[in-house]
């Protein structure tokens, strides 16, 4: 069992972001990360809203803000949280490695990827992928589709078109919502079909995806295809937190201003807090304002 006054889970622009400003204030703590430090950013093709930076590759400004941590001393510790628990004086956090007893958690898990379409999760790797910017060029010139809405959708939709054959579209709305600009590009393309009202049904292949059925206003449809980009089964990746019986808001943690939950001493940043946008600069932003939220927590219970 470690003991550590604060445990950090998610090594992602949140994360880090926190493990920096509490490093600096010389605060004890541990990060744990189930996967690579830098999260989400890793798989973001370009980043041009980021201030300082031009548009920057997603893995570079990831790996800036890395830098920036384990410069001041951050260390990151490899480890898959799998509960977090109430405990004698503040937390258990229960991971694949060890256990570690802490009076404060921030948790900066950002999203992760629920399979909801019959066929998705047997054909996941094969051809089912929740990136097209990192597995969209093992389709260049092959007819895929991509399921979705919103600005991260568009984005992901404007990087796969100059590459694939055609490109199919899936929306449940009823216009494109998103940036103005890159709307109109996308609608411009034309090896693009936009089909609007439409929900995915289920996708067919054998050993690889092979087609994908979905339903538009009454009609059920086959289109035949290599790949298939659903990316509206985003989730947050909450489940670790079921034994705290926190109130979650369509799955997303509720904070105050602080970045505390319901639950004294258990906070929250980045992508998995309720909140309108999420962004690079607001995970960034709500790690630095978290961590001075956590100082306070601690220093007010004189823990
Ligand atoms: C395709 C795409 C395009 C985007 N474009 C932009 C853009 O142009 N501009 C912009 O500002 N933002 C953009 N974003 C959003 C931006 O990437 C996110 O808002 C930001 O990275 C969220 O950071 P985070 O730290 O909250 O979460 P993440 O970066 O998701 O980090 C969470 C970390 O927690 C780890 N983790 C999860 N569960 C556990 C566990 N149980 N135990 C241990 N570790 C765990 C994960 O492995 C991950 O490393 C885009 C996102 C995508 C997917």
């Amino acid at each position: 069992m470690q003991r550590h006054d604060i445990a950090i889970i998610g090594a992602g622009c949140a994360g880090l972001t926190a493990a920096l400003y509490l490093k600096r204030a010389s605060k004890d703590f541990v990060l744990l990360e189930k996967g690579a430090p830098g999260g989400k950013l890793l798989t973001v093709n370009e980043i041009a809203n980021y201030p300082g930076f031009e548009k920057v590759p997603g893995f570079v400004l990831a790996q800036a803000i890395v830098k920036s941590a384990v410069d001041s001393g951050v260390e990151v510790t490899s480890a898959s949280v799998k509960s977090v628990s109430k405990a004698e004086g503040g937390f258990l956090v229960d991971t694949d490695e060890e256990s570690h007893l802490v009076k404060a958690v921030l948790v900066a898990t950002g999203l992760s990827n629920v399979p909801s379409i019959k066929g998705e999760k047997a054909l996941l790797a094969r051809g089912v992928s929740y990136c097209a910017t990192c597995d969209g060029p093992l389709y260049r010139k092959k007819d895929v589709a991509l399921i979705g809405e919103g600005e991260r959708s568009l984005a992901e939709a404007l990087y796969l078109s100059p590459l694939a054959n055609r490109l199919l579209y899936l929306t449940p709305r009823k216009e494109l919502m998103g940036d103005p600009g890159s709307v109109a590009t996308l609608l411009s393309r034309p090896n693009v079909e936009i089909v609007y009202e439409a929900k995915a049904l289920e996708i067919k292949g054998a050993g690889h995806v092979e087609s994908l059925v979905y339903e538009t206003r009454g009609n059920e449809k086959e289109a035949a295809v290599s790949a298939v980009f659903p990316l509206l089964g985003e989730k947050s990746a909450s489940s670790f937190l079921s034994p705290l019986n926190l109130a979650l808001k369509n799955g997303f943690v509720p904070v105050d201003s602080s970045l505390m939950s319901a639950v004294p001493g258990l906070f929250a940043a980045g992508d998995i807090v309720s909140k309108r946008l999420r962004q690079a600069i607001t995970a960034a932003g709500d790690g630095a304002n978290a961590s001075a939220g956590i100082i306070a927590y601690l220093r007010e219970a004189k823990a």
